[in-house]
């Protein structure tokens, strides 16, 4: 595998490694590789510091076990504590989770925007403030609708399902030009058509001069006389060991390393913020999974998944949509283990996996916990469990308007149900709250942005309060869920931010 230019990995350093710069930047995900590439474009010396390590688009595969192990962090298990627990899954690579998520891009919703505006003070942030932002991402990106032989069986039986039940539903907008539709965007996509970091803003910076260095975990940011000065990390050897060490020193530090690590690495760095707000406020858009079998053959991973999102209900915080999970993580959320187990999988061709996106209310937290590590601790508030489950009986009565014979739902011990008529009379009784199995793929809030420093972890524009030099640049920053697909919010953020960082750029020193 041929390195490009710009980036050094923990096979080409023998040694510890000191740099200088201009801006050093930890994560190479959404926030961070959009701020790299737009600070790299104004002229600033900008260095990247990726956790994970570099995997181009030829080394990717549709097989999903070996993208567990090589993209996502900790196989892409994180677990909340908390009943019940979520499983959360995080990108480490470079490129971060853009290089295995669904590609969905959408504007934050205006009334999001508004919100945090009128509750936070957040300045510049009303639908025209963050139009050029929107655009400029869409155009980086490719964003736009699927080419229409791409869309497989699996999102047409619940766009019929929809249109039986007469509701709302749009095609979804995806950053990527002529998707082939192979279905391998959790795995890494191996056509590059999906455009993640990996393909845009990651090269673009390198070409503009900037340097990433992978396979190195940043442990501190480092302060003097109360302003950040830099970073201090190791590279990490292939069995996770630590390798040679890394220390950068810059006039600007921009932690970019998602809602659960950044938290982590300020407060192991020993920052506080004087609103108490590190760490806390995370908000999961919990998941719930319900599998529904077809008599003919769905083969759902032929074309895209997602394709459309039912909208009906998003005034109530649901959307729904078809996610075709791959046989391992399905497998992870059946309700079912050994023989039985194997018989349902046996039917994986005629199956369809959908649930709803649900609006939470930022009841998570992240802590450092001695001899435990970074721990995400997660409630599920009543009121979430319960517009949890009325998602999945939505989800349910579509499938079986679209002519599903038997539906499995994410409560342990539900027995499968075989019509809309059994649907009602098992969620006729409250559903436990700890049955249900929740996953998420959307962390955000940790460092919220506020105008106040009592009640913000950072200004309107991620200037960490009372700490000169330092910035926040990912989903960390919201303040509150944006009840939609976060990642088009995280890079207009990002170039919003990196403008000002740029207006800015006598007072940082960049
Ligand atoms: C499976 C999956 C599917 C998704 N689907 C969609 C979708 O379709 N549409 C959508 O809008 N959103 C989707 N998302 C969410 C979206 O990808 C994220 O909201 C977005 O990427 C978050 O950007 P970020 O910059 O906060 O973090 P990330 O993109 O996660 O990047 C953080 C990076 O920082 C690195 N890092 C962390 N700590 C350190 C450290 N100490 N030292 C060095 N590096 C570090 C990590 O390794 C990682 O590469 C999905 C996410 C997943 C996991
Ligand atoms: S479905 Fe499209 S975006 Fe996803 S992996 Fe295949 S070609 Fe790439």
């Amino acid at each position: 595998m041929s390195i490009p230019s710009g980036i050094t990995t923990a096979a080409d350093v023998g040694g510890d490694v000191r740099l200088e710069c201009g801006a050093v930047i930890v994560g190479s995900g959404a926030g961070g590789a959009t701020m790299a590439a737009e600070l790299a474009e104004a002229g600033v010396d900008v260095v990247v510091i990726e956790e994970g390590g570099y995997h181009p688009t030829g080394s990717f595969t549709a097989e999903s076990a070996r993208a567990l192990r090589t993209l996502y962090r900790d196989g892409g298990g994180g677990l909340t504590v908390g009943r019940p627990w979520v499983m959360f899954a995080e990108g480490r690579c470079v490129g971060g989770s853009t290089v295995v998520n669904g590609g969905m891009s959408w504007r934050t919703p205006v009334q999001v925007l508004d919100r945090w505006s009128a509750q936070e003070g957040v300045r510049a942030i009303t639908e025209q403030d963050m139009e050029p932002y929107f655009a400029r991402a869409e155009a980086r990106h490719s964003v736009g609708l699927q080419d229409p032989e791409t869309i497989g069986r699996d999102s047409e039986l619940l766009k019929a399902g929809a249109a039986a039940k007469g509701w709302s539903l749009v095609p979804n907008r995806r950053n990527q030009l002529h998707c082939a539709g192979t279905n391998n965007c959790l795995s890494g996509c191996p056509t590059g058509a999906k455009r993640s970091m990996l393909v845009t803003s990651v090269p673009h910076a390198l070409a503009l001069g900037a340097r990433l260095f992978a396979d190195c975990r940043v442990e501190r940011v480092t302060r003097d006389r109360g302003a950040a000065t830099g970073v201090t990390g190791y590279f990490v050897r292939p069995g996770g060991g630590r390798g040679p060490r890394l220390t950068v020193r810059a006039a600007a530090v921009i932690v970019a390393g998602g809602a659960i690590q950044t938290p982590a690495l300020l407060a192991r760095s020993g920052l506080r913020s004087a609103s108490g707000q590190l760490g806390r406020n995370l908000s999961l858009h919990p998941n719930a999974n319900v599998t529904a079998f077809f008599d003919s053959d769905v083969t759902g991973w032929h074309g895209v998944h997602q394709a459309f999102q039912i909208r009906e209900f998003m005034a109530e915080g649901l959307i729904l949509t078809a996610d075709n999970l791959p046989p391992p993580m399905l497998a992870a959320v059946m309700p079912a283990y050994g023989r039985e187990l194997g018989e349902l999988m046996a039917d994986y061709n005629r199956v369809v996996t959908a649930g709803p996106l649900v609006t939470d209310s930022g009841a998570g937290r992240v802590r450092n916990i001695p001899g435990l590590g970074t721990q995400v601790f997660y409630r599920l508030a009543d009121a979430v469990a319960a517009r949890l489950v009325r998602g999945v009986e939505l989800t349910a009565e579509a499938l079986f308007a679209a002519g599903a014979r038997r539906v499995l739902l994410p409560f342990d011990g539900a027995p499968a149900v075989r019509s809309p008529g059994e649907l009602r009379d098992l969620l006729a009784r409250p559903v436990p709250k700890r049955s249900i199995q929740v996953y998420s793929i959307h962390l955000m809030g940790t460092a919220r942005m506020s105008e106040g420093p009592r009640r913000g972890v950072t200004d309107s524009y991620g200037a960490f309060h009372g700490v000169p030099g330092l910035v926040v640049a990912d989903a960390s920053l919201f303040p509150g869920p944006t009840g939609i697909n976060p990642m088009e919010t995280v890079i207009a953020l990002a170039m919003r931010n990196a403008q000002r960082l740029i207006e800015q750029r006598d007072r940082y020193g960049i």
